[in-house]
């Protein structure tokens, strides 16, 4: 997907590291991370100098640092709206645990709540308040925020705005309106929604024009991607559930009863599962919800009802115990897994029956909305039956491009292993000839009893005993049948009736009946979880750390990912850090979490070397800044576009046409190259040189700012040459010489 800078103005130079060097600072000091995530410095960029836009991402992006970050350095509040109470109060304890000013406004406060943060936003005191978008039109809030200075207004969820959307609030209508109130406030909008018509009316609403749209990259690369066709038994679940143990996933079922059933099965087998529905007491679901956010319980088994608004980083698989009704929903669902950016197992499980009941459903609903849900359930259908690449799928689908293999899917492992094809045209013959001899009046389950030879009443009525096929299949189980039957549907050799159920053969039935076309079915394998978050952490320790969140957690009384996300955790058990400065260089570790935990895991990580031997591992590279070193984070996972970036430098192409490979423009390249070489990667200062676009004289003037400067901040070389340069150049000219020591 590459909406990105081809949208925005024209300028040449609008470089994403014009970033102040203090959004680095903040980046790594408050937050932890030493990165940007895809369009993150696009969107900060925006932000900070005063330019509306329209962010979207997909969930787990990372769309809160987009005004999170630059809120740390406005000069005035920032203001968030966001539809869901119970995610503001997270995203507000996750500030605070990093030592940020935040505090929100809903209805769950009492008034007396509601004056002292009203009074503490005109103080100044804030740097971010979560509205709820009706709150934000009381005129009281309205009159705080006019004496307040505000920076900056966020909205979130902001497809809410849209009656195109799939969650249209008419709240959300009159934000609009408000923006002429707070002229000099910049607004970021942001969303993870699919549709182009949507994002449209979002800008068009909020009065931006097109350049201000920011679209991400709809890729979540660690999320390996499967689906099955669900067996009969619950063999699959099991088999998937026992490969994660103790780890938190959430099993997504379409309705109350499965859920309830579902559930029930899982603690027969032993598993740490609990219900979640509309259909639950209040107390209950609330109860039942904290155990899980909080690591009591591993598996949440629950309807669509839940999941928003939950921000647990560590959640390691998504099951789908049937089919979704639409990609759009399915993709935020599994968005939820994975979000510290570990690897994550999203398995489908679906049937051709679940296909009929959504169907069912969308002929209930509206006549206006038919056509478009009986589409968007289409292609969940064809996604989950595909035998190609998962991401080739449903990338476009988002709108983005993506050239197959993954090599995180199932299709993609499968192909790599050499597919297993299994002919079942024999089996297929007899199922079909069954169909056939019972004039396709019949569904799935009539006809395996026929071919097992049942003495049910209706098999006898109907005098089906004494067809030629009655007990020919006698020598496979009923659920072989079965699955058969939903292969040959999905496989458009048999037809099945959406409302009756009733079994029709197409030319092809007939043909197989001939022998003129042969049935294979491809061997399906149900993902197994990696156990190890990170390939190279010390499991021993990574347990041990996660017990002392845990009682941290309990202590404190908030979910355990408050305080460190797993990939914190992994981090630290793959290093082994022994000293502060160690530890902030972890993923997550800024000071404020430093101050507050960082004595409890250092006396851990410390007598966990003294009792193996264990000492500070280093990550692979160390960058030579001040920072100290940098963790290759998630480089086990996957390459990261600087690297990559950078060994094509390596390897002799030229700036220019890598840019042209990335379609991106020059100054992205060079700002992955700079990240190439801060994480220790080598570059050939003659080549970078010859890359400038500045003759000898001007580039010993640069070079001349930088001695008597220093390159440390560029801002003021600019300004001592006088403006002339670009900042594209003094960033080329700067790398050079970091290359030339
Ligand atoms: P969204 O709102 O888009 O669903 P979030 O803002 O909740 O996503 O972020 C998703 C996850 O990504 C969170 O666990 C967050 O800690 C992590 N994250 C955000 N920004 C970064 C970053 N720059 N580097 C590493 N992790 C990040
Ligand atoms: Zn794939």
């Amino acid at each position: 997907m590459r909406v990105t800078q081809e949208n925005k103005t024209p300028s040449q130079s609008r470089p994403m590291q014009d970033l102040p060097p203090d959004a680095y600072a903040v980046l790594r000091r408050t937050f932890g991370y030493d990165d940007f995530l895809p369009l993150q410095a696009e969107a900060v960029h925006n932000v900070l100098n005063g330019q509306d836009c329209l962010v979207v991402l997909p969930t787990g992006g990372g769309k809160s640092l987009c005004y999170q970050l630059p809120a740390l350095l406005l000069d005035g509040p920032t203001v968030v709206v966001s539809p869901l109470i119970s995610l503001m109060q997270d995203q507000v304890s996750q500030l605070r645990g990093n030592g940020v000013a935040a505090a929100f406004l809903n209805s769950t406060l009492t008034f007396h709540a509601q004056a002292q943060v009203l009074q503490a936003l005109r103080a100044g005191e804030l740097r971010l308040l979560y509205v709820a978008p009706e709150t934000l039109l009381r005129p009281e809030v309205l009159l705080a925020l006019e004496e307040s200075n505000l920076a900056c207004l966020a909205i979130d969820e902001a497809h809410c705005i849209s009656a195109w959307g799939h969650d249209f609030r008419p709240e959300y209508r009159q934000l609009a309106p408000l923006r002429s109130r707070f002229p000099a406030a910049v607004c970021i909008a942001l969303t993870a929604t699919a549709t182009q018509r949507v994002r449209e009316d979002i800008l068009a609403s909020l009065g931006m024009d097109k350049g201000a749209l920011l679209v991400g990259n709809f890729d979540r690369p660690n999320l390996n991607l499967a689906a099955a066709v669900r067996a009969d038994d619950l063999s699959q679940t099991l088999a998937f559930l026992r490969g994660h143990e103790k780890q938190a996933g959430i099993v997504y079922c379409s309705t109350r009863k499965t859920v309830n059933s579902l559930a029930a099965r899982l603690q027969e087998e032993g598993f740490a599962a609990l219900p979640y529905h509309a259909g639950l007491d209040a107390p209950v679901r609330q109860r039942n919800q904290e155990a899980w956010v909080r690591d009591d319980a591993a598996v949440m088994v629950a309807t669509v009802a839940f999941g928003m608004g939950i921000d647990k980083s560590n959640v390691r698989f998504i099951v789908h115990y049937n089919l979704p009704q639409s990609l759009e929903s399915y993709y935020q669902e599994i968005g939820r897994a994975g979000r510290d950016g570990l690897p994550a197992d999203c398995l489908l499980l679906y049937t051709t029956q679940d296909l009929g009941s959504v169907r069912y459903h969308i002929n209930n609903g509206a006549e206006s909305e038919r056509q478009g849900r009986e589409l968007r359930l289409q292609a969940m259908y064809r996604y989950a039956k595909t035998p190609y690449c998962r991401r080739s799928v449903v990338l476009p689908y988002f709108g983005g491009e993506f050239q197959p293999p993954c090599g995180n899917c199932d299709n993609c492992a499968a192909e790599e292993a050499g597919r297993k094809r299994i002919d079942v045209t024999v089996d297929a013959q007899k199922f079909l000839s069954c169909v056939a001899r019972t004039n396709q009046r019949f569904g799935i389950s009539h006809n395996v009893k026929i071919l097992r030879g049942s003495r049910e009443k209706k098999v006898l009525q109907w005098g089906h005993d004494k067809l030629s096929t009655y007990g020919i299949g006698l020598d496979r189980s009923t659920g072989h049948w079965k699955e058969l039957a939903q292969r040959l549907i999905i496989q458009d050799i048999l037809i099945q009736d959406p409302t009756h159920g009733t079994l029709q053969l197409t030319d092809r039935a007939w043909a197989v009946m001939k022998g003129e076309e042969r049935v294979e079915i491809i061997q399906q394998a149900v993902p197994v979880s990696k156990q190890t978050p990170l390939a190279d952490s010390d499991m021993d320790l990574f347990e041990i750390l996660r017990d002392l969140r845990k009682s941290l957690a309990d202590e404190a009384v908030v979910p355990a990912y408050i305080i460190f996300s797993d990939r914190s955790l992994a981090e630290m058990a793959a290093h082994f850090p022994q000293t502060e400065e160690q530890l902030l260089a972890m993923h997550g570790v800024g000071e404020a979490k430093l101050a507050a935990y960082g004595q409890a895991f250092l006396t851990a990580i410390q007598a966990y070397c003294a009792d193996t031997g264990k000492a500070w591992r280093p990550p692979s590279k160390s960058a030579p800044s001040a920072a100290g070193p940098t963790p290759r984070l998630g480089a086990s996972l996957h390459k990261r576009r600087f690297e990559e970036v950078g060994e094509l430098f390596a390897e002799g192409q030229t700036v220019e046409e890598i840019a042209a490979q990335y379609d991106v423009k020059r100054q992205t390249i060079v700002n992955h190259l700079a990240k190439y070489v801060n994480a220790g990667g080598v570059l050939q200062a003659e080549r970078l040189q010859a890359e400038s676009r500045l003759n000898a004289a001007a580039q010993a003037r640069v070079m001349q700012a930088f001695d008597e400067l220093g390159s440390q901040a560029l801002s003021p070389v600019y300004e001592a040459l006088n403006g002339e340069i670009e900042y594209d150049e003094l960033h080329l000219l700067r790398l050079v010489r970091v290359c030339q020591e």
